[in-house]
């Protein structure tokens, strides 16, 4: 079986890595010559829209995926008429579009922060003064790893709120969301698989710490959560794909203000906070992905490997190998990335019984210092 991949970054190539055992093959489309996936699949260099590109990578394959979503709207189309497409653009279009995720997730029940949409700089200062500061805008489009966002304190005077929409208003952002700032006690997720036959396999909740914006460090099961809350957000996953008819892993991030939830965004494919299913879990998230967009059974979600499971992302630079291969039990990712600050490079997860012993070697990783870039090797 063959898969075609729109992007080539770290998500495809752990794509491909899952399914080589299965059989499976993947094929890459990425701009970039260097994109890592094309370490160990067929790489098709093009921009995204382009139309020779976008033939090459539908040819001959079962189904094309995505390993992110601002997949523009006519390379979909294009795509469609030569190759069955998974998640369908319709889920593709929500997570793209910040304001029709919390849409979606109104209508389904669910919670959200308090928001408003902006599409001029006087609706941003309409938007603000309903939401309330403190408040958050995002750009409705485009953002990822915090950026496109702009904070505004409470006590903003209209000076600030200008200069958001200077900085963000760009129409190629799609306009702005302005999001009332939620006092959470933890960040969550879950990611959950759905079948072209419409079964459903939910991984436990995620605890996620981000800091600028960027993921740094995920626990599952996230420690803590009442039985009733994780069940709230597994029936929440499921309804959410019910109505985008969604085939694939989708991933939604919540916050948690004592047993609230309210859903902040989705992101239509596999995520980083399920990169510890890979040794955490029964089957990853990157196997269930491809089991699903095939028409295969889904595997288990269920936690392996003693329970518990933590993951740290390594950014920006990586620590000497041996140091890491030195903590007992630690399986690293490095992604093959050239090491640039703020770029994740890698990841390292520690699975075990003894929730404390496996984060505490879990911070030991994170906390090692920059090695030496040149025995990395990577350029990309
Ligand atoms: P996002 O790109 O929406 O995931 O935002 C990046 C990070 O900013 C989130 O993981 C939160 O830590 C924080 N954040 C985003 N939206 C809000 C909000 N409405 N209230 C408080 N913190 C937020």
């Amino acid at each position: 079986m063959k898969v075609g991949v729109l992007g080539g970054g770290q998500l495809a190539r752990m794509l491909a890595l899952a399914g080589l055992p299965l059989g499976v093959r993947c094929r890459f489309l990425d701009p970039s010559p260097r994109a890592v996936a094309g370490h160990i699949g067929e790489l098709v260099v093009a921009p995204y829209d382009d139309v020779d590109g976008l033939r090459r990578l539908a040819d001959g394959v079962d189904v094309v995926t995505f390993e992110f979503e601002n997949v523009p709207a006519s390379s979909i189309e294009l795509l469609q008429r030569h190759v069955r497409v998974a998640p369908a653009p319709v889920a593709l279009a929500t997570g793209q579009d910040r304001v029709r995720e919390k849409t979606l997730f109104g209508e389904l029940g669910m919670a959200t922060p308090k928001w408003r949409a902006a599409g001029s700089r006087d609706e941003l200062h309409a938007a603000v003064a309903a939401v309330g500061a403190p408040c958050i805008a995002k750009t409705r489009r485009m953002g990822y790893d915090g950026k496109g966002q702009a904070r505004l304190a409470a006590g903003a005077d209209a000076a600030a709120v200008d200069a958001v929409w200077r900085d963000l208003g760009d129409p190629r952002n799609g306009g702005l969301i302005v999001e009332g700032f939620v006092a959470f006690d933890r960040e969550v997720s879950v990611l959950a698989a759905r079948s072209r036959t419409g079964a459903v396999a939910c991984y436990p909740l995620v605890e996620n710490v981000h800091d600028g914006g960027i993921l740094r460090r995920s626990r599952a099961p996230a420690p803590g959560v009442p039985a009733a809350v994780e069940q709230r957000a597994h029936a929440f996953v499921r309804a959410a794909m019910e109505r985008l008819d969604y085939v694939g892993v989708l991933a939604v991030e919540l916050f948690l203000r004592g047993d609230e939830l309210l859903a902040n965004e989705m992101a239509p494919r596999v995520h980083n906070s399920g990169h510890w299913t890979i040794e955490g879990a029964a089957c990853s998230q990157f196997e269930n992905h491809l089991r699903a967009i095939l028409g295969l059974p889904l595997g288990s979600t269920a936690m392996a490997g003693g329970g518990c499971a933590t993951m740290v992302n390594l950014i920006g630079d990586l620590p000497e190998r041996g140091a890491l291969l030195e903590l007992p039990g630690l399986h690293l990712h490095a992604y093959g990335k050239g090491l640039r600050p703020g770029r994740k490079v890698g990841h390292a997860t520690v699975v075990g019984a003894d929730r404390a012993a496996v984060d505490d070697l879990a911070a030991q990783a994170a906390a090692l210092p920059p090695g030496d870039p040149a025995a990395w090797g990577f350029d990309g």
